[in-house]
């Protein structure tokens, strides 16, 4: 491979890449504005100047290719004045809004004016002033003020979101972003434009003034919203989540998500329609009850079934470890082959850039961990149509909602004997429910789930409930760990009484007098990966945070039921 020298360190590279991409696959960081690594070049804020030898002038990082023996300066002293000037240009119109700016404390101006600036201007002329709250669409509102014109936004729309909605207006200091005549920015993806404006321009509508940066802690996550599993990083503050943001993964989602994973799947969370406690239903009402009633209930209850008359409905937004031990307790405790799981499908969700239309987060691992009809039981069709026909007179549902799925059953529902559901929020089939439980999100539990490629991510708990906080209590830090975030992160806020799936399905197993033998959602994998050829070889240090292929082909029975 050829060869470069950077700041005295020989380089390889591939014969096509730039002085910044080369320096940049080798951890050597190059100032940088307008450059992204999945844009185009545009070359127009200049920070990335570099000196190289033999050349007359500066040349700018982000468009000049790299070739062999180049002597490559980054920190020479013609840089750093140049750097210098850069900054001091930028910085001449900047309102300085910092102290109520969303993107203070990751803002690349911020960063570089520390960094690469003197921390002093010359300008004493008044600043051009422009528009500072325009909507450009429904979700994005623009500060022409802060903006630094490094044409970021433009090309993401034009090449990422294959929908030019920007442009520039106007030349010098008085140029500005705005819309088409007639357009406003509400492509789907139209948020990833707030991720990489280098400056706070671009605000998110929905997070507008709600946290400083530094009050919040994150943890690695993955998007529930369908089957592309985007990873994210969801931003909490006192046992509140305030946003989801894209984290990178080449494999998965590359820097993006789409606006509706990034808005509508983390609200339930903290939503008035939580289920805040198990509930029993007395005298035609629901009722709160301890954790201890309800599952003697649920036990007692369901001895009164023969297993041909039981069904059990698993999730697709379930995690592996759920739908794991969902399909361990029917076919070994209730002894009953009647298990599916809903799939829900919509194609018109579907694009050619991330979204897929399968709109949950974990169909192919709910299949792949044991979500299926044994040979003689009933597929979702079979249980529907026997819920009909009062053969099944008990129905245990977990993490789903069977009548908006199919609202032409809600009356055999209705008719059932014992509807038992496992539910993080109030819906439709709650409503008809015999006994709740109330399960942990996806943001406050540890687990996995098989994305669309079939490669296995991990969820983290980022918020904290009630149960889970009593059994942390006293914990060594360094087991503490294992959970995948800091305790102290979660001494605040208001907590749900919740559980994960598998938990609530261990502590009923365990009052039937049989063992699961699962202490954590580790030890549930842990066990999948013994016992699921899909599986084998891996754990949840090996997952890590960029998730890892399943080890067979993947089914193809994710269809529309
Ligand atoms: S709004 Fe942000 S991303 Fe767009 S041109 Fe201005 S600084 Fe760049
Ligand atoms: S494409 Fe799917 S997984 Fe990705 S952010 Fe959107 S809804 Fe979430």
């Amino acid at each position: 491979m050829p060869n470069i020298n950077i700041d005295g360190n020989t380089i390889e590279f591939r014969q096509g890449q730039t002085i910044i991409e080369a320096a940049r696959e080798k951890g050597i960081d190059i100032p940088h504005f307008c450059w992204h690594p999945k844009l185009s070049v545009s070359g127009n804020c200049r920070i990335c100047l570099v000196e190289v030898e033999k050349m007359p002038k500066l040349v700018i990082a982000c468009s000049t290719l790299a070739s062999e023996g180049m002597l490559v300066h980054t920190k020479s002293e013609k840089v750093i004045a140049a750097q210098n000037a850069v900054m001091e240009f930028l910085l001449i119109n900047h309102p300085l809004d910092c102290p109520i700016c969303d993107e203070a404390g990751e803002c690349k101006l911020q960063d570089y004016a520390y960094k690469y600036s003197l921390g002093e201007s010359r300008f004493v002329e008044e600043k051009v002033h422009k528009d500072k709250r325009v909507a450009l669409g429904p979700r994005v509102m623009f500060d022409g003020e802060r903006c630094i014109s490094c044409s970021r936004c433009i090309r993401f729309c034009d090449e990422i979101a294959k929908d030019p909605e920007l442009t520039f207006v106007q030349r010098g200091d008085r140029v500005t972003i705005v819309t088409y005549p007639g357009e406003e920015m509400d492509n789907s993806y139209s948020m990833n434009t707030i991720d990489i404006c280098p400056v706070g321009a671009l605000t998110s509508k929905d997070f507008r003034f709600k946290a400083r940066v530094w009050d919040m802690s994150s943890t690695n996550s993955i998007c529930t919203g369908c089957s592309r599993g985007c990873n994210t990083e969801i931003w909490v503050r006192n046992n509140e989540i305030l946003r989801l943001t894209p984290r990178h993964n080449e494999e998965v989602n590359s820097y993006w998500m789409c606006d509706h994973g990034r808005l509508n799947t983390f609200k339930n969370v903290n939503a008035d329609t939580r289920i805040n406690s198990p509930q029993l239903r007395n005298e035609g009402q629901l009722v709160e009850s301890s954790w201890e009633d309800a599952v003697n209930e649920t036990v007692s209850k369901l001895k009164t079934f023969n297993k041909d008359q039981i069904a059990v409905i698993g999730s697709a937004y379930a995690t592996c470890e759920d739908n794991y031990t969902t399909a361990k307790f029917t076919k070994t405790i209730l002894g009953t082959g009647n298990l599916d799981f809903i799939r829900h499908i919509d194609p018109a969700f579907a694009d050619d850039i991330l979204r897929t239309e399968d709109i949950t987060p974990n169909s192919l691992g709910a299949e792949l961990v044991g979500i299926q009809p044994a040979k003689t039981g009933l597929d979702i069709k079979g249980i529907l149509n026997s819920i009909k026909e009062k053969k099944i007179k008990a129905l245990y549902l977990i993490e789903d909602d069977i009548i908006e799925a199919y609202p032409d059953f809600e009356n055999a529902i209705a008719g059932l004997e014992l509807f038992i559901i496992h539910s993080t929020n109030q819906n439709k089939s709650t409503a008809f429910a015999d006994i709740i439980f109330p399960s942990a999100t996806f943001a406050e539990k540890n687990g996995t789930f098989v994305n669309i490629d079939g490669t296995v991510q991990r969820i983290k708990p980022a918020v904290a409930v009630i149960e889970q906080d009593r059994a942390l209590d006293g914990m060594s830090m360094s087991r503490l760990d294992k959970f995948g975030t800091k305790y102290d992160r979660w001494a605040s806020g208001e907590k749900i009484n919740a559980l994960p799936t598998w938990n609530i399905l261990s502590r009923l197993a365990k009052t039937m007098g049989n063992k699961l033998k699962f202490n954590m959602a580790e030890d549930v994998f842990a066990e999948i990966s013994n016992s699921v050829e899909a599986f084998k070889g891996l754990d949840y240090d090996v997952i890590s945070e960029k998730g890892s292929k399943i080890n067979s082909d993947i089914p193809n029975k994710i269809k529309v039921s």
